[in-house]
């Protein structure tokens, strides 16, 4: 039986017209093989930085409809070149951009979610022998605007089209070999996963790993989409994403994800009544600021400090909301800090397993890393560290939870 794949290929694997060959050789080896295949592309590596660093060199704050048109310009040009490469190799490739397939979405600029996806223009091509090679990350709003899904987004297109057409299998090719234990480029002994729950996937993206967006782990929860992360380099299984329980021991934590770009803000010595924290968070809420960890201490004085997590890009906007509101709440004063990072430990292991925290505590202390904010649930544990401490965490937390393949060591003897 020839399989339906949608194939995934990230802004590494297309960085350069060589990986575009390389990727459309790939791609060929499958239609020749007899698979369909619907390809999603992302922008050319570092293209959609490029762009949006013009973006901020025109205006401190661009217009969200207007970065949405500019941001999704990346991928437009690759899939143009990669439907070239296709042909070249006899493939009948075809570019497809949102607007063409019907890739409709809420009117939410730079975040868009996906609520409809045309299957009719897809299905015609592949009964056509015709191979899409759709651009990623883009999408059309209610109005005709073009959206974008947040960075990273370009998985999400690739999933929602393999739930969409029921493919076989969603492959998302990138620049490592799957799913790792942490992020390979800070931990050096990281393992890759051959199977990862979809439960601690969305876990680990929602926290900071990049190798998947996380909107497009939920679909992997909500439609079954059989998923597998490979490297578009080198052959090899991959990670699978996976929805099914499984009866086995769980190790307590599966992996670590770490997310960099966060910031945190604390109102000090407010009166301590009911109603304060609706009174700080709201008019944050309302400036579209999403807040993340909260904690409130409560002093003998009878006022409270309450201190909560942004991301970083909105630190300065959160600070000049709550400095608007500060005398209207009878605050002593506002803190900030946007050189904070969070470091999350993620396990469904954890589940039935009391003492992960204090292991996770006690690699933190005997590297002498202060912890300045913590939050868990049934399945994670985060902790705010200084910034400057991040990648020491990660491997210190990583070795902690014996999480490596084994280093050799040679023998000094
Ligand atoms: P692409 O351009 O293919 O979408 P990304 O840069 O978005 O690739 O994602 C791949 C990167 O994710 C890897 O290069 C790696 O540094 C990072 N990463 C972070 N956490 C993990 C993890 N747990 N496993 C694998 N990769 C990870
Ligand atoms: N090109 C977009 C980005 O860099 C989308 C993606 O790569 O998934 O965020
Ligand atoms: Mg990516």
């Amino acid at each position: 039986m020839p399989r339906l794949l949608v194939q995934k290929f990230g802004g590494t694997s297309v960085r350069d017209i060589e990986r575009v060959n390389a990727v459309a050789d790939r791609v060929a080896a499958s239609v020749v093989g007899g698979d369909r295949v619907v390809v999603v592309v992302s922008a050319m590596a570092g293209e959609t930085d490029r762009l949006e660093g013009l973006g901020f060199e025109v205006v401190a704050r661009p217009p969200p409809r207007e970065m949405d048109v500019l941001l999704s310009a990346g991928e437009q040009v690759s899939v143009a070149l990669l439907s070239m490469a296709l042909m070249e190799r006899g493939c009948r490739a075809r570019s497809r951009l949102a607007l063409q397939i019907g890739i409709r979405t809420d009117g939410n600029h730079t975040k868009a979610r996906i609520e409809h996806i045309d299957v009719e223009g897809l299905n015609a091509d592949l009964a056509g022998g015709v191979t899409p090679v759709v651009a990623g990350f883009q999408g059309t709003a209610p109005n005709g605007d073009i959206t974008t899904f947040g960075r990273g987004g370009s998985d999400t297109t690739a999933v929602a089209i393999a739930a969409a057409l029921e493919a076989d299998e969603c492959q998302i090719y990138t620049d490592v070999e799957g799913v790792y234990t942490a992020d390979p480029r800070i931990v050096e002994n990281a393992r890759r996963l051959d199977a990862v729950t979809f439960e601690e996937m969305l876990e680990l993206a929602s926290l900071g790993a990049k190798v998947l967006h996380s909107r497009s782990v939920e679909f992997v929860g909500k439609y079954g989409v059989p998923l597998r992360v490979m490297s578009s380099f080198d052959e090899g299984p991959g990670t699978l994403i996976t929805t099914e329980e499984t009866t086995m021991e769980q190790p307590l934590v599966s992996g670590l994800a770490y997310a960099r770009d966060e910031a945190k803000l604390t109102v000090l010595g407010v009166p301590d009544v009911p109603g304060v924290a609706s009174k700080i968070l709201g008019p944050i809420g309302a400036a579209s600021i999403e807040v993340d960890m909260i904690v409130q201490n409560t002093g003998a004085d009878g006022s409270t400090d309450l201190t909560f997590t942004v991301r970083r890009a909105d630190y300065e906007r959160a600070r000049e909301t709550l400095a608007g509101i500060q005398k209207v709440l009878g605050a002593r004063g506002i803190e900030g800090d946007d050189r904070i990072a969070k470091v999350s430990a993620v396990g469904v292991g954890m589940k039935s397993h009391a003492g992960v925290a204090t292991r996770m505590f006690d690699a933190l202390a005997a590297e002498n890393i202060n912890i300045q904010m913590i939050s868990t649930s049934e399945i994670k544990i985060s902790v705010v560290v200084a910034e400057r401490y991040l990648e020491l965490a990660v491997r210190a937390i990583h070795d902690a939870f014996g999480l490596g393949d084994a280093i050799a060591v040679e023998d000094a003897g």
